[in-house]
């Protein structure tokens, strides 16, 4: 594994996480085991206000991460981008993580194929690799297609095994990942419906999502 003497390795995961469901956490473990991570963080997203649920608001996903990733010492949740008025971009989120972070600490960012096509719409999105590593969640039913720029970064920055990815930023590698079958949707829309969301998110969220009344046929969005 290519770490250096003291440096920490951490993993990002981005999200709504609206809510958080087994898909997110069985994902991030399986990384955060695959690559001997020190910390995989989800970052939850703030959403444009006319885009979050009615009653459901970001401290609550905030409140349901937390409660997943208890007792996981693997997993924790950073919640910066929440503490913005604004939804950030994500060069801000890692260069306000850099701030913070030793000089030689890597960072690996995850991200799914389809959104890692989606790269060269990013806001600096050149310069993300100055902060961190990109790991590429690939899952079999990929469609997606890369840009004739993000062929090139591929062909110049990457390295065929994650676990050798070196130094704190700069490289990508791909991860292969069957992604469990479920989504947050899926979750809103049984809830909306009065069905059962058990053994899709843990229990002590399915409790919080309960004693709070969320996803209610009023609240999906
Ligand atoms: P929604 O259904 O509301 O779009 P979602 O379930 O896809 O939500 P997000 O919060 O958008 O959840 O996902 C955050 C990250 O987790 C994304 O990178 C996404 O690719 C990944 N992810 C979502 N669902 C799964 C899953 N079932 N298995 C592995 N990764 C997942």
């Amino acid at each position: 594994m290519a770490r250096r003497d003291g440096a920490r390795r951490i993993g990002l995961l981005g999200g709504t996480f609206n809510p958080v469901h087994i898909g997110h956490l069985r994902g991030a473990l399986e990384v955060s085991e695959l690559l001997d991570l020190d910390e995989l963080r989800l970052i939850p997203s703030a959403r444009p206000p006319h885009r979050e649920a009615p009653q459901v608001t970001a401290e609550q996903r905030l409140a349901m991460a937390r409660l997943a990733v208890a007792g996981e010492p693997r997993l924790t949740v950073d919640d910066r981008e929440l503490r913005r008025d604004k939804p950030s971009f994500t060069f801000d989120t890692l260069a306000s993580l850099r701030d913070e972070l030793a000089a030689d600490d890597q960072l690996f960012l995850l991200l799914g194929w389809d959104a890692f096509c989606g790269l060269p719409t990013w806001h600096r999105w050149q310069e993300l690799l100055g902060h961190c590593h990109i790991l590429v969640l690939q899952r079999p039913d990929a469609d997606s297609e890369p840009s004739e720029a993000l062929r090139d970064l591929l062909a110049a920055r990457s390295v065929t095994d994650p676990r050798s990815l070196s130094g704190p930023s700069g490289q990508i590698s791909f991860i292969w990942q069957a992604p469990l079958a479920v989504s947050a949707t899926q979750i809103r829309q049984l809830l909306a419906q009065g069905r059962s969301v058990r053994f899709l998110l843990p229990d002590a969220v399915l409790a919080y999502i309960h004693a709070h009344d969320l996803y209610r046929a009023t609240t999906v969005s």
